[in-house]
């Protein structure tokens, strides 16, 4: 079942048609990387799908309904979450702060199952803060909570965004380059947690630029070139590819 559909979207900016006529879809459970090399258009993809850009023309499609230039809020609530490739905590407020920020601000409209209970708003706080702490262990944050997110390193920065991003507890996860300037051991735990979530039913998709990581981590390939997608299929066959090939030799 169609979870995320993606169908002729262009976006210009100033003459540079950075997204040609693109279209993607994306199944319910799906776990897919989407490469290409820099400037390729992998961010502006996320950018037109998340609400951050609206496309000069086509569609978005998001669970059925069309979703095409909403607010990333709207498609928050609806289940639709991004992280960016430059990440984006507050660097004034430790790790734990952070976290618990990051949950929705009106209980209800979407929010975490567990939070509404029949006590009233205390037992919502309380909840956030479990959560939380919960996201924070998940991501081996622990014995960094109390530390501020300016004392992180990029890699640990990574694993606090996709935390915060989680208390949203979103159906579809854009991860934008979770990889980028992160060690080897951090990216072993970043592939990790994302595979967790695959396997837990959350439809993921991860944009990175070097092919190692992804290839290994996912079901399918689309690979991006100026814009619109050169091949989409499964890793093996797209590392084979001549265009594959030659469009990053040719980087
Ligand atoms: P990638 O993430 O694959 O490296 P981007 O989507 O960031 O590529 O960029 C694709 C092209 O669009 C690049 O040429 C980039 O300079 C341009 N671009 C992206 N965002 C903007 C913007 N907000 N304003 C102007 N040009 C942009
Ligand atoms: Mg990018």
């Amino acid at each position: 079942m169609t979870l995320l559909d993606v169908d002729g979207v262009v976006k210009e900016f100033g003459g540079l048609l950075a997204i040609d006529d693109l279209s993607v879809s994306v199944d319910r459970g799906e776990l897919v990387g989407v490469m290409g090399p820099n400037g390729a258009g992998k961010s502006t993809f996320f950018n037109c799908v998340s609400g951050v850009v609206k496309p000069d023309a086509g569609t978005v499609t998001f669970d059925g309904d069309d979703v095409t230039g909403e607010q990333p809020e709207t498609l928050a609530r609806r289940g639709l979450v991004r992280t960016f490739q430059h990440t984006r905590q507050l660097d004034t407020m430790t790790v734990r702060e952070n976290v618990r920020l990051a949950a929705p601000d009106q209980p209800g409209e979407r929010t975490i199952p567990a939070l509404v209970r029949s006590d009233g708003m205390q037992s919502v706080e309380r909840d956030v803060a479990e959560r939380a702490d919960e996201l924070i262990e998940a991501f081996e944050l622990d014995h960094l909570a109390d530390e501020y997110a300016s004392n992180l390193s990029g890699g640990q920065r990574k694993l606090l965004e996709m935390a915060r991003v989680l208390m949203l507890d979103p159906d579809m996860l854009l991860l934008d380059e979770p990889f980028a300037g992160v060690n080897p051991t951090l990216t072993n735990d970043i592939a990790d947690r994302i595979r967790d979530l695959n396997d837990d039913g959350m439809t993921v998709v991860v944009i990175e630029h070097e092919l190692e990581t992804l290839t290994e981590l996912v079901d399918r390939l689309v690979v991006l070139q100026q814009g619109s997608v050169l091949v989409d299929d499964d890793p093996e066959t797209v590392l084979n590819d001549e265009r594959v090939i030659e469009a990053y030799l040719g980087e």
